[in-house]
């Protein structure tokens, strides 16, 4: 069966004069689809002849909301869906004074393995195609009738890991046809693959990068994040220097501030001296406990401590305000607990 919702207009055209169809009848069905239907049957200006065509040879990717949290404290609202195949995943919508932003999953689970995430502890099933990716998006905004503005790829896996996909799903989301929102308004989360980092800035978008660092050099890194055996700190920090040559868009680095592992004075001042001159942002992020890890958030001080260090020396950086802290908003702690209580 085809996943007609991650064909874009070109492709759709192709398919459906192929068959015979005419070429007005795609945009059609793309418009449909953008709507978030979820069978063929709703799409009314199709003739049954082709409905019954897409019926037989098609299939539309939807995301069911399995289970969904509403924080007591924000607007933040976090879903667990389920696709087609019964795979589950989870996003989270967050409100903010300049607009609504979704962060959405990209695999389900990861193959990174990271030490102190519930995601990269639950092993890897499979990626995500580019229309399970919008139907994330559209699910919630269908559900909490509303329009979202931002988009971030901070959920479940790792989206240079789902290249061809996640790539496929940045044009289908920034079409005018589709859910319209552009590529400033997206930012891609790594892990640090280099070579992948290099394929994204030869495609020339114009999307936001964040690279998780969580550590001021190798040492360190490597005790919390496997894939630093694999791409050394220098060679990762040099891609973002060349990114950000290719692209002239900034990088931003991730931080998960985890006591005393990677929050002591030293470490800011290595973790300065490495990102001097590269005019990054730095978002400190107090670790989300996660059951079983053992690891532990850095308290105020040390957070208070970290910035001014990096302030000192012209490095800007800010703490991240933790939302939805009541319904376990770090991505894949929720999937996990359900898992722990039956779920799969
Ligand atoms: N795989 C990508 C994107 C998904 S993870 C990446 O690693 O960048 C999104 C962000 O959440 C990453 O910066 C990741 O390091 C961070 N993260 C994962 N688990 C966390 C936790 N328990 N507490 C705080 N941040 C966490
Ligand atoms: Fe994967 Fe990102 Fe979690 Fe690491 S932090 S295991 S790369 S999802």
């Amino acid at each position: 069966m085809i996943d007609i919702k991650s064909m874009n207009v070109p492709e759709l055209t192709e398919f459906v004069t192929q068959n015979g169809f005419p070429k007005y009848r795609a945009a059609q069905i793309s418009g449909w689809l953008a709507k978030g239907v979820t069978d063929f049957d709703e799409m009314r200006n199709i003739p049954s002849d082709l409905k019954t065509f897409l019926t037989a040879r098609c299939y539309i990717s939807v995301a069911t909301i399995e289970k969904k949290l509403e924080s007591r404290y924000d607007k933040t609202v976090k879903y667990l869906f389920a696709f087609n195949d019964g795979e589950r995943v989870e996003a989270v919508v967050m409100s903010y004074r300049h607009g609504r932003s979704i962060c959405i999953s990209t695999q389900v689970g990861c193959k990174m393995g990271c030490t102190f995430c519930a995601t990269g502890q639950s092993g890897f099933s499979r990626n995500l195609t580019a229309s399970e990716m919008l139907a994330q998006i559209e699910a919630a905004q269908k559900d909490l009738n509303i329009r979202i503005s931002n988009i971030v790829l901070m959920g479940m896996g790792e989206p240079l890991d789902n290249f061809d996909n996640v790539i496929k799903f940045i044009g289908l989301v920034s079409s005018e046809g589709g859910i319209n929102i552009g590529a400033r308004h997206i930012t891609l989360s790594t892990c640090g693959l280099v070579p992948k980092i290099y394929e994204l800035s030869s495609k020339k978008l114009q999307i936001n990068l964040a690279v998780s660092l969580h550590a001021p050099n190798d040492e360190i890194r490597r005790k919390t994040m496997p894939v630093a055996n694999v791409y050394p700190m220098d060679a990762l920090l040099k891609a973002c220097r060349d990114y950000f040559s290719a692209t002239g868009r900034r990088v931003t680095f991730e931080y998960s501030m985890i006591s005393g592992v990677n929050d002591s004075d030293d470490n800011a001042r290595e973790l300065a001296q490495k990102l001097s001159g590269m005019g990054c942002h730095v978002n400190l992020i107090p670790v989300n406990t996660v059951e079983g890890t053992g690891y532990k958030k850095s308290d105020i001080k040390r957070q208070k401590s970290f910035v001014n260090i990096l302030a000192e020396k012209n490095i800007t950086a800010t703490v991240r305000r933790t939302l939805g802290s009541d319904i376990n908003a770090s991505c894949g702690q929720l999937r996990r607990k359900h898992s722990n209580e039956g779920g799969k």
